[in-house]
């Protein structure tokens, strides 16, 4: 783990470029760090967009992969339904391959730090940085009375993601300004407290953006316009024959055009590779039906996620199993937590007590 002793020399994780890339080549010794709110099981948008981007990421890097329970408190929420939240989430996580013994797996709430360390870089972040971020205008508009926790909450990403001193974060494209306020802020603690924390860069996902089965702009959980990833192959095709096709397509027989088409989309993802020219032809020459096309992909997601279903039913039998995973990860965070804060306290002054030792 990188030497953070000596209070003037910049961290060797300190960067500068903000390139994005996607995660192929990153040096050997990078940290990764990524969050997610617990939305409950992950559905097909948390799939495309982060969880197939993390498992890889595995295999060369330093993970830390955190359930955000804090950031769900912002907005309308049932308290009691937020522990089984985070527990499915967290068997999501593990069903489809995050590894505790090779990623750091834990929740957010389980290390205090996250939310000490996010109260410091309010000292330094510009509020008008904040009523800036895109997304705080678009759910600010929803509110008669704007919670605080909306125009903070890019600070308490900004510290989830310092706290760890990653050097990189999956992103998708609609994550990348936080990120850079993220950096804004890193470079702002450094420039006022000594060169610390790295600018952290954005591996993009390659998923691009993931449309809602009804169209819509993005697929979530709230809209009802996605299916889980852990769902039983009925309930799969009760989710994709509901989504929209080529407009174009009103009779059977009506030639379609895949490349508009959010169910060819999909295929793209989860059908073999090798029936995608058919698929695409028989669209275009009106032979084959939206509706047969929607089979064929909701057997395709089925089979994809049939493994990640068998895991998971484990995981549920088992939930000591999934408590001492995140026990145990949130052990392993708090380590590199409890050593970023002390350097952070001890460059702020917030260390009354050396008064007297001389400090
Ligand atoms: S046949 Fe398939 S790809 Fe073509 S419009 Fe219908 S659902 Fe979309």
């Amino acid at each position: 783990m990188t030497d953070h002793g000596t209070k003037a020399s910049p961290s060797p994780r300190t960067g500068t470029n903000a390139t994005p890339d996607t995660g192929g080549a990153l040096p050997a010794e990078t940290r990764v760090f990524s969050g997610m709110q617990p939305s409950g099981e992950a559905h097909l948008g948390n799939y495309l967009g982060a969880l197939r981007q993390w498992v890889p990421l595995q295999d060369a890097h330093e993970c830390f992969f955190c359930i955000v329970d804090q950031h769900a408190i912002v907005g309308e929420y049932e308290p009691d339904d937020l522990p089984a939240r985070v527990f499915d989430l967290a068997t999501s996580f593990l069903a489809v391959g995050l590894d505790p013994e090779r990623s750091t797996i834990f929740v957010q709430s389980d290390v205090p730090e996250h939310a000490e360390l996010a109260w410091l870089f309010n000292s330094v972040t510009p509020v008008g940085d904040l009523e800036r971020m895109t997304q705080y205008k678009d759910k600010s508009a929803r509110y008669e009375s704007i919670p605080a926790g909306l125009l903070n909450y890019p600070i308490l990403q900004a510290a989830d993601i310092l706290l760890y001193r990653a050097d990189r974060v999956p992103v998708g494209e609609d994550q990348l300004q936080h990120l850079e306020l993220s950096r804004e802020i890193a470079r702002k603690w450094n420039a006022r407290f000594g060169g610390y924390f790295p600018e952290p860069k954005p591996i993009l996902s390659q998923a691009g953006r993931i449309l809602g089965l009804d169209g819509n702009a993005k697929m979530s959980k709230s809209l009802e316009n996605t299916v889980r990833i852990l769902a039983e192959p009925e309930e799969i095709w009760g989710r994709v024959r509901t989504a929209v096709t080529d407009p174009q397509r009103v009779r059977r027989d009506d030639p379609g055009r895949p490349e508009v088409c959010n169910v060819y989309t999909l295929h793209g993802h989860f059908t073999d590779p090798e029936r995608l020219p058919d698929i695409a032809a028989q669209c275009r020459a009106g032979t084959r039906g939206c509706v047969d096309c929607k089979r064929i992909l909701a057997e395709s997601i089925g089979d994809h996620f049939a493994e990640v279903r068998e895991r998971a039913r484990e995981y549920r039998e088992d939930p000591g199993l999934v408590r001492d995973i995140l026990e145990a990860g949130a052990r392993r965070a708090r380590v590199e937590a409890q050593e970023t804060m002390e350097a952070v306290r001890d460059r702020m002054g917030i260390r009354w007590r050396s008064r007297g030792e001389g400090g």
